[in-house]
């Protein structure tokens, strides 16, 4: 008999490819989302599909599920700097309260829960590359702190839910992935350079562009959530691409890639934007046997494909 699992952020980028991968191994797949950052076209293609059922519904609220359930990935959360700093109360919600429903839920279940972290949990990281033991050092009261101390206190609440209910929980650490089905105006570097390339706009570097990021493709993330989530490891694993580039320098691989004429024009840095971030993925290596194989130039191809064709009405509209 197939196995069930809910996907939380299903209308998401990330939960929406996962509920592609899970369906393509034949679970039955229920996607729960309340659409604040995500969008029902990011999962129209699969509202006809037997094994995918849909529930709109906002996971800060009791969550509830009729029947039997396998596993849980919790994906609900904004993620991007400009969507958190927006909807801050719904971000630290989701993080604390929504996961304390669904950690809930997957002890009345007996289901096993896997929940989305992140590489902002290290905030802006004294320590390079990061490692599964730094501890982080994040502003608790900036203004990115509402995501990052919702996903610190995620993380606690699901090692306490393990170690005092023995619940079977997992934690992906997930660093800057990118790929189709991003949301073009949700100001992370990705998008916002393609965009700006389409459009005809300078592309916006912010301070200097020396900080750095390492973008891991969509499709090495997936699989890489899909081996923990089968894995008997129970503490964080980071999920990522360790190639690591300045944004300075990624812009110009942006301006050869799409080819555009404009100019990369520099703005002032965000409050407490990291100055680096690259994921160190032994322990993925070692206990997971993953690690990602599509490189930069491949994987922004594609991604670059999927902006190139949204309608010009897309492409133009303001945001979200
Ligand atoms: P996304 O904004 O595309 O998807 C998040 C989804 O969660 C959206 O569809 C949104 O509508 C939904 N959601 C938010 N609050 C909700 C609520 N209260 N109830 C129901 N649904 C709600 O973001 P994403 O990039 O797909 O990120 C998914 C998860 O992965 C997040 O938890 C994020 O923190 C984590 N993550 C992503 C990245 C990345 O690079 N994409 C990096 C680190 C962590
Ligand atoms: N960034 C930039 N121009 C933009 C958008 C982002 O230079 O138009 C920078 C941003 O300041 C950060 C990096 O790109 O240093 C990655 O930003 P993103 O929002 O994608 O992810 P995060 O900061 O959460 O890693």
């Amino acid at each position: 008999m197939s196995k069930t699992i809910l996907i939380t952020g299903a209308a998401g980028f990330l939960g929406s490819h996962l509920c592609d991968r899970f369906i393509a191994e034949g679970f039955e797949v229920i996607g729960m989302d309340n659409f604040i950052t995500g969008d029902r076209k990011n999962i129209q293609h699969l509202l006809d599909v037997p094994s995918f059922k849909f529930i709109e519904h906002d996971i800060t609220e009791f969550v509830n599920i009729q029947g039997h359930l396998d596993y849980i990935l919790h994906f609900a959360s904004p993620a991007s700097p400009i969507d958190y700093l927006k909807i801050p109360i719904q971000t630290l919600k989701v993080g604390s309260l929504g996961t304390h429903n669904l950690l809930g839920l997957a002890k009345a279940k007996k289901a096993r829960i896997l929940i989305a972290s992140t590489s902002e949990v290290y905030g802006d990281p004294l320590v390079h590359p990061q490692t599964e033991d730094y501890y982080g050092n994040v502003n608790t009261i900036g203004p990115r702190g509402v995501y990052d101390e919702a996903k610190r206190f995620q993380e606690s609440i699901t090692m306490a839910y393990h170690r005092f209910h023995c619940l079977e929980t997992r934690i992906v650490r997930i660093f800057n992935t990118y790929g189709p089905r991003m949301r073009l105006n949700d100001g992370r570097v990705i998008p916002a350079f393609m965009g700006q390339a389409l459009r005809g706009e300078d592309l916006t570097v912010f301070g200097d562009g020396l900080q750095t990021r390492s973008f891991c493709y969509v499709d090495d993330q997936v699989e890489g959530i899909y081996k923990l989530l089968f894995s008997d490891y129970a503490y964080p694993v980071n999920i990522g691409n360790p190639h690591e580039i300045s944004i300075k320098d990624f812009a110009e691989e942006i301006v050869k890639l799409t080819d555009t004429k404009q100019k990369i024009v520099y703005k002032a840095l965000p409050i407490d934007d990291p100055m680096q971030r690259q994921p160190d993925i032994t322990l993925a290596k070692k206990i997971l046997n993953w690690e990602p194989k599509v490189d930069r130039a491949e994987g922004m191809k594609k991604t670059f494909a999927y902006f190139k064709g949204l309608s010009k009405e897309e492409l133009f509209k303001s945001e979200h």
